[in-house]
């Protein structure tokens, strides 16, 4: 069984977000996507995703965190669970995934 912060750390957030329909632009002056946020009514776009890190953070409720954090508050689903979760998706996964 691989370690799971190396796994999650292999799923790039960015990705896995634009699978699930998350519309983005890239944030004025700053290394970031922003977009609007999943987890609260958001009018105007304050969640941002740091591709680089591979973590996310909303200015609106102030949530973030990884990949895995995402999964958990999107789904509620516990930490194994969700990452078998996104593991089971395989077919979506991209193609940096390890075969
Ligand atoms: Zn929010």
């Amino acid at each position: 069984m691989p370690d799971l912060q190396d796994l999650k750390q292999r799923i790039p957030l960015l990705d896995y977000l634009r699978q699930r329909h998350w519309t983005a632009r890239p944030a004025a002056s700053r290394r970031e996507f922003v977009g609007l946020c999943p987890f609260h009514r958001d009018s105007r776009p304050s969640f941002y995703v740091n591709p680089r890190k591979n973590l996310f953070y909303c200015h609106g409720c102030g949530r973030g965190g990884d990949l895995i954090r995402f999964v958990e508050l999107s789904e509620h689903l516990s930490f194994r669970q969700s990452l078998v979760s996104t593991i089971s998706s395989g077919s979506s996964l991209p193609p940096a995934w390890p075969a």
